[in-house]
């Protein structure tokens, strides 16, 4: 099944490289830029969950440490949290970079671009309030947002792992949890 998932990626992959080269006048991606990975809930699904851990195993011991100081961190601090959406800092961030880049989840790939959703609504990314992409059709202080051309495709991960070439690869998905919940 990972096999399969990693021949999807590569499709996907090139799928979303073209939509950020058309919508490269709003993006403003740029290495060492971490804002996605700062505060979220990052879903993954049960197949992306296992891909990433089974580059996991693969990383040095010291890193690996790292990332399970950081984890445990967080189950104590989402046990303590009294609150409705538990956003965090993703346990995989380690000195501004992904420790786990080429593995990353569907949200991880897709962070950064405008697309509409089903019920024709458009998603923004969260760092347009940071003045980052979209910031120029966005206006924060009412909401609105002035865009008359985001990516066409619902770009969810329950979406897209349910979408047609998804299903060209047989891919079994299993259930979608906030990424600290696989831990
Ligand atoms: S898995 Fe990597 S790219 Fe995704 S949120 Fe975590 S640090 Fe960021």
């Amino acid at each position: 099944m990972l096999n399969r998932y990693e021949k999807f990626l590569e499709e996907f992959d090139r799928e979303l490289q073209g939509y950020f080269s058309e919508q490269k006048k709003y993006i403003k991606c740029k290495k060492g830029c971490t804002d996605c990975c700062i505060e979220g809930e990052y879903p993954f699904s049960r197949l992306e969950a296992e891909y990433l851990m089974y580059g996991f195993l693969q990383l040095p011991k010291d890193i690996k440490d790292r990332i399970r100081k950081n984890i445990a961190d967080l189950k104590i601090a989402k046990s303590n949290f009294q609150g409705e959406r538990f956003l965090y800092k993703c346990p995989f961030l380690l000195d501004g970079q992904c420790a786990l880049y080429e593995r990353r989840g569907i949200v991880c790939r897709v962070f950064g671009l405008a697309y509409l959703r089903g019920d024709n609504t458009v998603k923004l990314p969260n760092c347009a309030n940071l003045g980052l992409n979209y910031a120029e059709v966005f206006d924060k202080s009412g909401g609105a947002v002035y865009l008359n051309n985001p990516v066409k495709k619902d770009l969810r991960t329950d979406k897209i792992l349910r979408s047609k070439t998804a299903e060209k690869y047989s891919l079994e998905c299993g259930e979608i949890r906030p990424l600290i919940d696989w831990f």
